[in-house]
């Protein structure tokens, strides 16, 4: 089967995330390149964030929590305009991050049977063809429980999706050719940041997070780094949407962006999967698709024309 793309053919991302706001935090530079490339960029949501916190200390007020579920999806639909992404929820249920020894709910996504929750996300690989699909990795990127299940669902529905014998009943068998993790928010991140804002007598508040990493914590090994450092102001609106999640004076907000720009213009993935031929390291996800025909990612695509 020849995966490259067909010339004239808009190239497509799907990027599969745990809560509304990981697109924000994870890759949303990356996304917003794409989509002013002309690429055509799905971010799916597994849950509804339901059970998260208010994180943000401005939004901690009566009346938010108990509306948290409609509150996150007008956030994430802020968000996706401010990426100019198109957006889909899977439809399952938050599990929260319950304490150690707590069980998980018994309504949520991380106890959903695999096979039923990636039945759901190969319906929609099949409708939206993506070339590319991004997701976390085995560790869901932090420990909690939809992460990791966002990992194994996503895996599971790429090896499924082009496999007619498998969820016969969802659609036409589509293979996309690359399968990538994110590499977002790693150790060498935070040391390389927090080294650089000290080297200028700047203040970095990254002390707290290096020290939550254990020392034997492996380094990662990105196969694709994607300059992407004039799309952060975007990502920064972005994150800021999830006005319940982000607080605009605290944690990720802090650090100084014409320092990030300078030392770390990229974000960063490892190839997990790839059915076509690729020479490593790379700077692109579409690496090995392209067929260099105008409207695949390197200038305007044509409209689409599948309705999303
Ligand atoms: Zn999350």
């Amino acid at each position: 089967m020849n995966l490259r793309v067909t010339p004239g053919e808009p190239l497509r991302l799907m990027s599969v995330h745990a809560h509304p706001d990981d697109e924000s935090s994870k890759g949303a530079a990356t996304l917003a390149k794409y989509v002013a490339e002309g690429v055509d960029v799905l971010v799916v949501t597994c849950t509804g964030g339901e059970r998260g916190d208010v994180l943000n200390p401005a939004m901690d007020r009566p009346g938010v929590r108990e509306n948290l579920a409609g509150i996150r999806r007008a956030e994430m639909a802020a968000a996706r305009e401010i990426l100019g992404v198109r957006q889909r929820f899977l439809g399952f249920t938050d599990s929260g991050l319950p304490a150690a020894g707590e069980p998980l709910p018994e309504d949520c996504f991380a106890v959903t049977p695999q096979e039923e929750a990636a039945g759901r996300l190969v319906a929609l690989i099949r409708e939206f063809r993506p070339h590319v699909v991004v997701t976390y990795d085995e560790t869901g990127g932090y420990p909690h429980p939809d992460h990791v299940r966002t990992h194994q669902v996503t895996v599971a529905a790429f090896e499924a999706a082009g496999d007619p014998g498998r969820f016969p009943g969802a659609g036409e068998p589509w293979r996309p050719a690359k399968l990538y993790y994110h590499g977002a928010l790693s150790k060498a991140w935070f040391r390389t940041m927090h080294d650089a804002l000290t080297a200028r007598g700047l203040d970095s508040a990254m002390h707290a997070v290096l020290a939550e990493f254990p020392d034997d914590a492996p380094e990662p090994e990105f196969t694709t780094r994607v300059p992407c450092a004039e799309y952060f102001a975007v990502r920064d609106r972005a994150l800021l949407a999830h006005a319940t999640q982000i607080d605009p004076d605290g944690g990720f907000m802090l650090h100084d962006r014409d320092v990030e720009r300078e030392v770390w213009p990229t974000e960063d993935y490892r190839l997990a999967r790839s059915r076509v031929e690729v020479v490593l390291p790379e700077d692109d996800l579409f690496a090995g698709l392209r067929t260099c025909e105008p409207g695949q990612g390197r200038g305007p695509a044509p409209a689409s024309t599948t309705g999303w």
